[in-house]
């Protein structure tokens, strides 16, 4: 089985009601799926597909963790991924018209004909919006920041200096204005 057939469902062959599939995604997903940055997630996928008459309502929870860097240090931290997403699939006569004119992110139209629906763009993109978009050290029982020391130091000396060197310019610059 290919790659791409792994994220295809056959729905057309399921029973109206629930069906489970469960998704096992790594680094190597992620990067097929047009990710530049070599990431490290370990993300896992449970979709409740409910086939009813005409649509099928989707439901994507995620769960995993995904190495990310420290918005302040640097470091690198694992954060949990949870989040859910729901999406609503139809089967109608003229799919294409119907996706041009619908709004809504989560509602997608397909031809009554169709027989599979590939999930891997959802599994995709759900994954990467359920990592938190900030991420800075936790902290430690104390309350004190694990936030890397030494790098935050430097940075605190680096914005000093850039203080110091702007005031300095400003001085410069009333010098030459009272030499006039
Ligand atoms: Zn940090």
């Amino acid at each position: 089985m290919g790659t791409k057939r792994m994220y295809e469902i056959a729905f057309v062959g399921l029973k109206p009601g629930e069906h489970e599939f469960e998704y096992e995604l790594k680094g190597l997903f992620f990067k097929e799926k047009g990710l530049e940055e070599e990431s490290k997630i370990n993300a896992n996928v449970k979709l409740t597909l409910d086939k009813n008459k005409g649509f099928m309502l989707l439901k994507f929870v995620t769960s995993g963790n995904a190495e990310v860097l420290c918005d302040r240090c640097g470091n690198g931290i694992t954060v949990q991924l949870w989040d859910e997403f729901n999406v609503v699939v139809k089967l109608i006569a003229n799919p294409d018209e119907m996706n041009e004119q619908e709004t809504d992110p989560d509602v997608l139209y397909i031809s009554l004909s169709e027989s599979h629906i590939d999930v891997s763009d959802w599994l995709y993109e759900f994954v990467l919006l359920s990592i938190p978009t900030q991420h800075v050290c936790a902290n430690d029982e104390n309350g004190e920041s694990l936030c890397n020391k030494e790098v935050l130091q430097k940075l605190n000396e680096m914005r000093s200096k850039n203080e110091e060197h702007q005031a300095n310019s400003i001085w410069k610059g009333l010098e030459k204005f009272k030499e006039n």
